[in-house]
This record gives structure tokens, C-alpha cells and sequence, in this order.
């Protein structure tokens, strides 16, 4: 039966980066007349899944993509406070065993960084070995 009259709800979230809106929810409401002349209402609300694959209220936007992030996968970047979500943060371990979030551009920083100290360490221990020698 072709309902008398639908309703569209939807509920978006603006980025703050760009200002574009992405759906969070939609409820569709089809209103029809029974043949006994009451009126019928079926309502479907639908909850769109975040760009993490999660089903959960979203906490906020990934500020590499631009992606709705819920608020269990959201997450900071240690090394510039960025907020970005799991689709471009890189989880590791720092040598005291510290889990450390970060965005992939900290993260090469930091890993450029220690691979220099490291060869900077290499070099310097050849350098006393050469002068042990003599
Ligand atoms: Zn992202
Ligand atoms: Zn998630
Ligand atoms: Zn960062």
C-alpha cells in the first residue's frame, strides 16, 4: 500500500575541518491507512557505522581523512595532539614498553630520529674502536 505520508529524519556530523556533513542516523517514518481506516505508522531508524567499522556514537573526526572516529577507536597523536582515528595512526612501543599512539608523520620523525641516534652511536663507537687500536 503506498503509505499517506513519509517522514525522513536524519542526523548528520559536521567536521570540524571542512564543514562537510557525514550521516550519523536516519529514521524513515511511512504512515498508511489500514483498510479499517486507522492509520499505521513503520518506522525504520537506521545507525550508520563509523569509518572505524564501529556501531558506536561517534567521538569526533580522524584529521588526516577526515572520517568519523566513535569514541573507543578516537585517539591523539602523542607527538602533535592531532586527533586521528585507527585508519592512520600507528600504535607502537617505545623501549620502556610505553604503548604510543601517533600519526604517521610523527611516527617516521621519531623512527628518522632514533635511526640517526642509532648510526650517530654506530659511528662514534668505530671511532673509539679505531682509537683503541692504535
Ligand atoms: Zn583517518
Ligand atoms: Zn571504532
Ligand atoms: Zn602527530
Amino acid at each position: 500500500m503506498q503509505p499517506i505520508r513519509s517522514e525522513r529524519t536524519r542526523k548528520v556530523a559536521s567536521s570540524s575541518w571542512d564543514a562537510s556533513d557525514h550521516p550519523v542516523q536516519q529514521d524513515d517514518t511511512d504512515h498508511t491507512l489500514s483498510q479499517a481506516g486507522a492509520i499505521e505508522s513503520d518506522r525504520t531508524t537506521q545507525q550508520m557505522a563509523c569509518h572505524c567499522g564501529c556501531l558506536r556514537p561517534p567521538a569526533g573526526f580522524c584529521a588526516e581523512c577526515n572520517q568519523l572516529i566513535c569514541e573507543v577507536c578516537y585517539a591523539r597523536c602523542s607527538g602533535c595532539n592531532k586527533p586521528i582515528g585507527p585508519c592512520h595512526y600507528v600504535k607502537s612501543q617505545d623501549r620502556t614498553g610505553r604503548v604510543l599512539v601517533e600519526c604517521r608523520s610523527c611516527n617516521g620523525a621519531r623512527k628518522r630520529k632514533s635511526l640517526i641516534t642509532g648510526l650517530w652511536r654506530g659511528i662514534a663507537s668505530l671511532v673509539i674502536d679505531f682509537e683503541d687500536e692504535r
